[in-house]
Order: C-alpha cells, then sequence, then structure tokens
C-alpha cells in the first residue's frame, strides 16, 4: 500500500459542541502550582510506604528523602505504577490470603508502541502554495491498520504535539522487557510509518528526537479504596490514552 495507490481519503470530521482547547500539559499543571498559596503543596518528595495501627488513626507517611508526615485520608495519585495500590493491594492479598489480587499490582503491556514529539510551528515546511499544514489550523488524526498518528497544536498555536500508535494486537499481555519510556532515532518513527501520505510523513521529518513510549493499562481492578486510603487517576483506571478519558478522571 502507498500513496501512489490513492487510498487515503478524508473520512470524518469531527465538530465539537463548544470548544475544543488544546494546550500543553506543563503549562497547564503551572497555571495551578502558581495559585497554590505558599506551604500548602510540597513538591520532589518520594512516598516509599505508609501505615496505619487503625481506621480512627492518622495514616503515617514515610518519604525517600527520610521525612515523614501524617494525613487523615491518603489519596494515591501517583501513577500507572502506584506504589501506594501496590501497598493496598499487597495488604489486602495478606489479610484476605488471596495472592491473586497480587495481579492487580503490575500494569500489563498493551502491544502498544507510541512514538512522541513536539515541532515548533516554524519548523514545519510549507507547501508549494505557500499554505500552512492542516493540523496547525486543525486537529488531525491519520488511521490506519492497527496504527493512528495524531497530531494539534498547543501553546497558544506555537508547537505541534505529535503523538502515533502502533499496535501488534497478538502482544497483549507480554512482558515488556525494556524501558517503558526512552529516546530513539528519527529513522525508526519513519520506517514505521513509511508509504504513509506525505502529510504524516513531513510531521514525522520534523521530530528529529522521538520518544518511545510502551504503552501499558491496568487490569479492572476490584475495589479503588479502603477505608481513608483512596485511589485515582492512572493509579486505579489507566487505559490506553487514546481512549481519551485517562486526563478527564484524572
Ligand atoms: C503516550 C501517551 C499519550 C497520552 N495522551 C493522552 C490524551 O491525549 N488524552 C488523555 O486524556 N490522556 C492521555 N494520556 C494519559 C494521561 O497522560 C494519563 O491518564 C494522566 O497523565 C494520568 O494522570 P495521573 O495524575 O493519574 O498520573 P501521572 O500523570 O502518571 O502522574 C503521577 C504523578 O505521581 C508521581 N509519583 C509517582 N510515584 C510517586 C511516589 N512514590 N511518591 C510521590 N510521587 C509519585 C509522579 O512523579 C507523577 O508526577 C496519554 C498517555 C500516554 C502514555
Amino acid at each position: 500500500m502507498s500513496y501512489n495507490d490513492h487510498i487515503f481519503e478524508q473520512f470524518a470530521k469531527v465538530y465539537f459542541l463548544g470548544q475544543c482547547i488544546r494546550f500543553h500539559r506543563a503549562e497547564f499543571l503551572d497555571v495551578f502550582v502558581n495559585h497554590i498559596p505558599e506551604g500548602v503543596a510540597h513538591f520532589g518528595k518520594r512516598l516509599v510506604s505508609y501505615c496505619q495501627s487503625s481506621t480512627a488513626s492518622p495514616v503515617h507517611l514515610a518519604f525517600a528523602d527520610g521525612s515523614a508526615a501524617t494525613c487523615d485520608v491518603l489519596v494515591g495519585a501517583d501513577g500507572i505504577k502506584s506504589s501506594i495500590r501496590a501497598q493496598l493491594y499487597s495488604a489486602a492479598a495478606k489479610m484476605h490470603e488471596d495472592p491473586s489480587l497480587l495481579r492487580y499490582i503490575h500494569p500489563v503491556w498493551t502491544g502498544t508502541i507510541a512514538y512522541r514529539g513536539l515541532i515548533p510551528v516554524q519548523d514545519i515546511p510549507r507547501g508549494k502554495d505557500g499554505s500552512v499544514h492542516r493540523t496547525v489550523v486543525a486537529p488531525m488524526m491519520y488511521c490506519g491498520k492497527n496504527k493512528h498518528v495524531v497530531s494539534y497544536s498547543i501553546s497558544q498555536g506555537d508547537i505541534v504535539n505529535v503523538v502515533t500508535f502502533a499496535s501488534e494486537l497478538e502482544k497483549h499481555g507480554q512482558i515488556y522487557s525494556g524501558e517503558w519510556v526512552t529516546e530513539c532515532e528519527q529513522r525508526e518513527l519513519l520506517d514505521c510509518y513509511r508509504g504513509w501520505e506525505p502529510e504524516v510523513e513531513q510531521l514525522l521529518k520534523c521530530i528529529k528526537k522521538p520518544s518511545r513510549w510502551a504503552i501499558h493499562h491496568l487490569r479492572p481492578l476490584p475495589f479503588y479504596h479502603k477505608d481513608n486510603i483512596v485511589l485515582i487517576g492512572d493509579a486505579v483506571c489507566s487505559c490506553l490514552p487514546f481512549t481519551t478519558k485517562n486526563s478527564d478522571i484524572s
């Protein structure tokens, strides 16, 4: 299959009721952080473990830097590799003498690899007629068999965010042995989408140093909290990113 086979078709145009707002996540988080009163949040802390002598007593937190704290409710928003989920499920497995609960601790590889890159808008070549790439003005999704490419502008139009997904469905559930997130050569990305339409190639060629993400998800958890320990976000419900619901619920 190649571009010359004329198999590339626009098959859908999506309209949003209201507006679709796109933003750079780091900038979005900065807005929150800049408005938190001083002393309320403590950054750069790594939770190692928690303990609680009874449900009526405070939860004791131990951090990697040797510091400690207590809280009434511990909300585990510590992502897909959540150490709070690991501790919660280890304790439950022990208490109920049910080792099957341990399988909820470790995420499962979906068989999908994502490549990501951010491109300054001015780096994207214009068409022969001087027109800008379509993704600069509208979010785009290019679909192929078991692969797709999503691109849209962020940072008030200064940057284009590109995320590509390539799935080998038969690999779902296998152990992914390497690092989950690494840099990779541009060649690997271009090879993965060889023969895709020129619009895609133009974008991918602008990503000089892509990152490669092994996409994992969680088995549906049987419980999300125990007494005053609760899990939220990817710690409890991490699905494939293109279901787009993840950060909505995080
Ligand atoms: C390639 C890719 C593309 C995606 N695209 C989209 C998208 O387009 N739309 C969408 O809705 N979602 C998308 N997602 C999913 C989205 O990124 C997640 O759902 C979201 O980031 C989850 O937020 P979270 O706060 O639960 O976890 P995270 O964002 O993982 O944050 C967890 C935080 O906890 C911290 N932490 C971890 N362990 C500890 C510890 N022991 N002590 C203290 N802190 C700790 C981490 O440092 C981190 O800051 C994508 C994901 C991937 C991988």
